[in-house]
């Protein structure tokens, strides 16, 4: 999956699961929280993954990228509400360097708005499913993303999902080839059951050639399918 910013994976062991993420799960949002700390989402990573408590989370964003510490398909230890809906269908994302702020801070942030914009992408969800750790417990986290404005945030995410979906639309000439070709194939398969007696004797009599029942006829086609039926004298 690409998410527009380095996804590192250091996946949490499975003989750690039973502490960091027992449950399987489907994910149904995402959830932003901060670190309340200045070290780099490796660091962040490390530290939660070797840490004897019940404390985890999907993943650690910093300046430079995204570190994965947990399975989307498992459930994460973040949001306080034991086996509420954060915990157990977020997808957990800390902003990292939130304590002191800053550029770093700030480039962080844009990261995990382009993650979660991939997310929601991936999903198939819309800005509705981004919610921050404060929704569940309501302990003031994701912080410095909440001081800064968290409509600033939400519109990061989707300034970065609108911009991907410009980049969607944009297709080279092979790729429209491409799709004509899978239209042709479609739209060309079947006779519609109410055109089909008449598809039938304008093949039998010679008047259309029964190719492509779905597709439309050229004028050149046309000129042709006149001559055939004598109208062109
Ligand atoms: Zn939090």
């Amino acid at each position: 999956m690409d998410y527009g910013i380095q996804v590192v994976k250091k996946l949490c062991p499975q003989n750690k699961y039973p502490i960091k993420c027992p449950f399987t799960r489907t994910p149904t949002r995402v959830v932003i929280h901060n670190t309340a700390n200045d070290a780099p989402a490796a660091n962040e990573i490390s530290y939660m993954l070797n840490r004897p408590e019940e404390v985890s989370f999907h993943f650690a964003v910093d300046d430079k990228g995204a570190v994965q510490g947990l399975p989307l398909d498992r459930n994460a230890w973040a949001s306080g509400d034991g086996r509420g809906r954060g915990n157990m269908e977020g997808i957990h994302i800390e902003i990292c360097y939130s304590l002191s702020g800053g550029e770093r801070f700030c480039q962080a942030e844009e990261n995990a708005a382009k993650l979660t914009a991939g997310l929601l992408r991936q999903y198939g969800w819309g800005l509705d499913r981004v919610c921050k750790h404060q929704d569940f417990d309501g302990k003031y986290c994701p912080h410095r993303t909440l001081d800064l404005g968290w409509r600033r945030f939400l519109r990061l995410v989707e300034k970065n999902l609108t911009e991907n979906k410009k980049e969607e639309m944009k297709m080279d000439y092979a790729a429209f080839v491409g799709y004509m070709e899978r239209y042709r194939q479609e739209a060309g398969r079947a006779v519609s059951p109410w055109a089909k007696a008449a598809w039938e004797k304008a093949e039998q009599a010679g008047v259309l050639d029964g190719a492509g029942p779905g597709l439309p006829l050229t004028r050149e086609q046309c000129a042709v399918v006149l001559d055939r039926l004598g109208l062109l004298g």
